[in-house]
């Protein structure tokens, strides 16, 4: 048995600890530990109470994530307190440029395992999600998790974004359009610009490098009828890297030409 060595302020009167430093790296934990710091830093720093339920749909989607990984590479991430905080309360972070009725309709782009859109859609039950995926496996396993939770109005779509926005029930058709960790801010734009509908915003999660992509993504803004609102830097707990949300709206329409084929934005970012 190893001796656990108490902590200098254990004893001590210290008022309710913080939820998490945000200084410290975020430490191992289970499963049910991992989803108590989501619940607490969600609370503290989102101003968001999740539900028992809700927090019993966060802990089933972190076990299928965990069992899944094991046979499919679906994330980098996958120890319970790195989904807990890096998949999970990232997510969660757009909830702030979320604006109830205005912002219904959400597609999420390149959403891997299902990030940041379902856990968008855990919390808020009204928003019509749909979420885009390329790669067959990681769309098969965002069907099991909404299946498996019962979400309704949540539209899997197994396809490149490229595609997407040519088809007529998408083009234009959503309030918001997210994507997190998929491409570089001009790519990003070429891919969800076109799903937005004229007054609609996209929301990018970026790392460190969002201010030098904001300034490389001006021509695509330009062409793709977007503009610019705010950048808004993220904390989050145990995560030293700078975070940011960069909010987009949709000011005029994307001309027809865009997005151009598949694998163009890519290659050749605007
Ligand atoms: N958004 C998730 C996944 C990031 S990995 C998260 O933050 O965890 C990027 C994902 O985008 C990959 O799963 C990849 O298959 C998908 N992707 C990249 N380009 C795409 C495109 N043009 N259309 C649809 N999905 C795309």
């Amino acid at each position: 048995m190893t001796e656990r060595r108490p902590s200098p302020s254990e004893g001590r009167n210290l008022g309710p600890a913080p939820a998490v430093d945000p200084s410290q790296p975020v430490r191992a934990g289970t499963p049910a530990e991992a989803i108590d710091l989501m619940r607490q830093s969600a609370r503290v720093r989102l101003g968001l109470s999740l539900t028992q339920r809700q927090l019993a749909a966060f802990a089933w989607y972190l076990d299928e994530l965990v069992r899944w990984n094991a046979r499919h590479n679906l994330t980098a991430v996958t120890d319970p307190m790195g989904i807990a905080v890096k998949h999970f309360l990232d997510s969660l972070t757009l909830t702030p440029y979320l604006r109830g009725p205005e912002s219904s309709r959400l597609v999420d782009v390149g959403t891997g395992a299902g990030f940041p859109g379902v856990p968008l859609r855990i919390t808020h039950p009204s928003l019509r999600l749909t979420l885009v995926e390329a790669t067959g496996k990681k769309a098969d396993f965002c069907r099991h998790i909404v299946e498996g939770l019962g979400l309704v109005e949540v539209e899997v779509v197994h396809a490149r974004a490229e595609d997407v926005a040519r088809q007529a029930n998408h083009r234009e058709a959503y309030d918001v359009a997210t994507g997190r960790a998929v491409a570089s801010l001009p790519v990003l734009l070429e891919y969800l610009l076109p799903l937005v509908r004229v007054g609609g915003r996209v929301l990018a999660q970026k790392g460190e490098s969002a201010p030098a992509e904001v300034q490389q993504a001006a021509h695509a803004l330009d062409l793709l009828g977007g503009r610019l609102l705010q950048i808004h830097p993220i904390e989050l707990p145990g995560v030293a890297e700078a975070r940011y949300v960069v909010e987009i709206e949709k000011a005029a329409a994307t001309p027809a030409a865009y997005p151009r084929r598949p694998g163009v934005a890519s290659r050749q970012a605007l």
